[in-house]
This record gives structure tokens, C-alpha cells and sequence, in this order.
């Protein structure tokens, strides 16, 4: 847990969130300010700043948020694929547009036109 690290004070349940998905290592949860009708976040529970800083110790760890995300995005009423869909995001650093420096993957879904992106 990072001190003011808003994600980890959602991880340890200290701020409300609307749950997805959770496990021993990654928390999913609704992104707060949605840029489509589907936008969750994903999150290792373990405090990541961002992906400028995962190493080879993080890759089990990427590959499952991954391969778990078009499984959520389903569940939360992305179509399937190829006519329905979902975008994958994770910003990096203030030039790619980071503003919680914690790890997260952003899934956004759902029939267009969306607010954002
Ligand atoms: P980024 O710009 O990639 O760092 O995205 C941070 C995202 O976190 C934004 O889309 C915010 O809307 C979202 N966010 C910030 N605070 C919360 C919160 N308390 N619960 C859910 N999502 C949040
Ligand atoms: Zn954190």
C-alpha cells in the first residue's frame, strides 16, 4: 500500500468502489467518470506506479489482468467480438496522459457514440 495512493485505499476497501471482478492479486471496478457506456479498471492489488516500472516479476501478473479483461468485458455487456468489442488503455507518465499513479488498464465498450475516445 502507497500512502495517498487512491487505488490502494480502494483495494483495502478504505474507498468505496463498484466492484467488477476480484481475486488474491487484481481488483476490477467501474472507472468513476465513464468515457463509454462499458469503463472498468483494472488493478493489481500490490501498488505498481505505473508500467514504466514492471519487470519481468510483474509478467504472470500483466498476462492475467489480459486475458481476463475481454472475459469482464462480456460480463459487463461489451458484444462480442467483431461486431461489438472493447478499447484497452493504460496510460503511462504525465505525457501519456497518467493521472492515478497506480497501475491500471482501462476497458471501454459498448455501443458508440461514447463520451471520450
Ligand atoms: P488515468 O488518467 O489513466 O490515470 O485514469 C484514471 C482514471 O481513474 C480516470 O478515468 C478516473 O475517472 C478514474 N478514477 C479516479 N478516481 C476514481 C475512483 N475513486 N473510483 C473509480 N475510478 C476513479
Ligand atoms: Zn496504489
Amino acid at each position: 500500500m502507497s500512502d495517498n495512493c487512491i487505488f490502494c485505499k480502494i483495494v483495502a476497501g478504505a474507498i468505496p468502489s463498484r466492484k467488477v471482478y476480484e481475486d488474491e492479486d487484481i481488483l476490477a471496478f467501474h472507472d468513476v467518470n465513464p468515457w463509454a457506456p462499458v469503463h472498468f479498471l483494472m488493478v493489481p492489488k500490490r501498488h505498481i506506479p505505473s508500467m514504466a516500472q514492471v519487470g519481468p516479476e510483474h509478467a504472470a501478473l500483466l498476462g492475467r489482468m489480459l486475458t481476463l479483461a475481454p472475459q469482464l468485458a462480456l460480463q459487463e455487456g461489451c458484444r462480442p467480438y467483431p461486431e461489438g468489442g472493447f478499447r484497452i488503455v493504460t496510460n503511462t507518465g504525465a505525457e501519456g496522459g497518467q493521472e492515478v499513479h497506480h497501475l491500471h488498464v482501462h476497458v471501454m465498450g459498448g455501443p458508440r457514440p461514447w463520451a471520450r475516445g
